[in-house]
C-alpha cells in the first residue's frame, strides 16, 4: 500500500487537506481519531468518520509481529510479517531509535550482506514502510528513524520520500532524526536535495579503492569514493548537518592503514564523520571482523588526523544483527485470508509493489 492511495481514499470521503493531515497524524502517532476530542463528529466529514475505522482496520494489518529477540545493548530486533506472509526485520535501538527495512531482499548484493544474497524480492510500499515505525510507537517511544534495514532506499526512491514526508509532517520526526541510507545513486543525490524534508543522509562507502568497492557493492551505481564524497559533502552543506560514511570493516579487506590514510584525504576538513562499524560475522561470507584493539586505533588514528570517527557496535549483535539474518531463517509465515466486516465499507488499498 501507498500513502497516495490512502489520502485518495479519504479524499473521496470529502476529506480535505487538514482532515486528511489529522488522520495521518493519528495513525502515525498510533492513536486513536478521536484521541483528545470528545466530539470528533464536529471535526471531521460524516463520510470520512464512517470509512476512517475500516482504513484504520487495513493500516493495522499491514505489518504484525512474528517475534521478537532483545540484546544485550538494549535493542531489540522485531520480525514482522507483511500481508503477504513475508517477513521483514525492523530493529528498535537505544535511544528512541528504529531502523525499518525499505526493500524485501536487495539488489544491491554486497557480499557481506545476507539481505543481498537473494536479490530483490519485491519493494514495500510507503505505508508498509511507515507501518513498522507505527508498530514501534506501539512498543516504545520513537524519536528516531533510520533507513538501514532491509533494502537500499535509494531503489524504492518515491516509497521511501512518501514515508519521510509522513513520518516528518505528521509523524512530528524532526529532519535530521530521519536518516536516509545508501550506497551512493545520482538519483537519490538529486531528490533529497529537493525534498521540503531533508533528511539527514548516511553514505555507505566501505573503502576509498573504486576497484574493491565494485568488488564488495557488485550493483551499485558506478561512482568513484571521491564523487561519492563530493555528493555527500554538498549535500551536508545543503542540509546543514553533516553526513554519516558508513564503513563496514572487515579484516584484511578495508581496515589497512593504506586505506586510513586515503580517508584523511578524502575526507578531512568536510562536514562528514565516519562510523566504523567491524563486520558482523555471517556464516559463509569468507570475511572477518577485525580485533576490536585494531579497529580502536583506526578510530583514535583517524581523529587525530582530522576525520571525526566514531568506532561503533551494529546494534544486538547478540541476536544476528546482521541484516537480513532473522529474516534468512524465517522468510515467509503463514498467511490465512479473512474478510472482515468492516472491509465492506472501505475502498480496498491495493498491495504495494
Ligand atoms: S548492505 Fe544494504 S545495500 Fe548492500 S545488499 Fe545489504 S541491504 Fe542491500
Amino acid at each position: 500500500m501507498h500513502i497516495p492511495e490512502l489520502r485518495a481514499a479519504l479524499a473521496e470521503t470529502g476529506a480535505g487537506p487538514g482532515h486528511t493531515s489529522r488522520f495521518l497524524r493519528s495513525w502515525t502517532h498510533n492513536r486513536p481519531l478521536s484521541a483528545g476530542r470528545a466530539h470528533p463528529e464536529r471535526h471531521f466529514p460524516q463520510a470520512m468518520l464512517r470509512v476512517a475505522p475500516a482504513l484504520q482496520e487495513q493500516l493495522a494489518k499491514l505489518v504484525r509481529p512474528v517475534s521478537e529477540h532483545p540484546a544485550a545493548d538494549g535493542s531489540r530486533r522485531l520480525l514482522l510479517a507483511l500481508q503477504d506472509g513475508k517477513t521483514v526485520e525492523t530493529v528498535l535501538l537505544p535511544r528512541q531509535g528504529v531502523c525499518v527495512s525499505t526493500q524485501l531482499g536487495c539488489a544491491v548484493g554486497c557480499r557481506f550482506c545476507m539481505t543481498g544474497r537473494d536479490g530483490l524480492i519485491r519493494q514495500l510500499g510507503s505505508a508498509e514502510i511507515v507501518a513498522q515505525v507505527v508498530h514501534a510507537r506501539s512498543l516504545t517511544a520513537v524519536r528516531k528513524v533510520v533507513f538501514m534495514g532491509m533494502g537500499e532506499p535509494a531503489h524504492n526512491l518515491t516509497a521511501v520520500l512518501e514515508a519521510i514526508d509522513v513520518l516528518g509532517q505528521e509523524g512530528q520526526i524532526a529532519h535530521k532524526q530521519l536518516v536516509f541510507s545508501t550506497v551512493g545513486d545520482p538519483r537519490a543525490f538529486e531528490a533529497l536535495a529537493a525534498q521540503r524534508i531533508k533528511p539527514a543522509l548516511a553514505l555507505s562507502l566501505h573503502t576509498t579503492r573504486a576497484d574493491l568497492r565494485r568488488q564488495l557493492l557488485p550493483r551499485a551505481p558506478d561512482l568513484s569514493p571521491q564523487a561519492l564524497i563530493e555528493a555527500a559533502a554538498h549535500y551536508a552543506e545543503l542540509s546543514g548537518y553533516p553526513v554519516q560514511v558508513q564503513w563496514t570493516l572487515m579484516h584484511g579487506v578495508n581496515d589497512g592503514t593504506d586505506e586510513w590514510e586515503a580517508i584523511v584525504a578524502l575526507m578531512s576538513r568536510r562536514r562528514l564523520m565516519l562510523n566504523l562499524i567491524p563486520f558482523n560475522d555471517v556464516e559463509g561470507s569468507g570475511y572477518r571482523r577485525p580485533s576490536w584493539e585494531h579497529a580502536a586505533d583506526m578510530a583514535r588514528w583517524l581523529n587525530r588526523h582530522g576525520v571525526y570517527t566514531r568506532l561503533r557496535r551494529s546494534a544486538g549483535q547478540d541476536v544476528e544483527a546482521g541484516c537480513g539474518q532473522l529474516r534468512t531463517r524465517q522468510p515467509e509465515v503463514q498467511v490465512v485470508k479473512r474478510r472482515h466486516p468492516l472491509n465492506a465499507a472501505a475502498p480496498t488499498l491495493g498491495a504495494s509493489g
